[in-house]
């Protein structure tokens, strides 16, 4: 790209790029890589799951969690599972053994409730 304007623009020539979240014309010496592209240090202050994406290799930014779907979702499969530790989780969350049971219950209601809604 040609830049004949005379404003202190001379990083946009060899370090120009567009963010793929906001399309603003960025130094990509301050951007962080995101799925095809590069992220401004703006956008990615403002999307969490974009520090996520730099942390696992195959992250893929999934657009279909839907947190109100998936947390009761979750806690369900990790009921079904069996694999937790539910004395730590019951320090850890300052509540009674029967507290974390009680919301694991209310999670597996909810999911019950999705999945037939589906
Ligand atoms: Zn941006």
């Amino acid at each position: 790209m040609e830049n004949e304007e005379n404003m202190n623009n001379s990083w946009i020539d060899k370090h120009s790029i567009n963010c793929i979240v906001c399309n603003a014309l960025v130094d990509e010496r301050d951007c962080v890589p995101y799925g095809e592209g590069q992220v401004c240090p703006d956008c990615e202050s403002k999307n969490p799951d974009i520090a996520l994406a730099n942390q696992y290799s195959d992250w893929k930014g999934v657009d279909w969690v839907e947190p109100n779907i998936q947390f009761p979702r979750l806690l369900s499969e990790i009921w079904h599972s069996g694999e937790f530790d539910l004395k730590k989780l019951s320090e850890e969350m300052d509540l009674t053994e029967t507290g974390v049971i009680e919301i694991f219950e209310r999670a597996l209601r909810e999911w019950e409730k999705i999945k037939q809604d589906m």
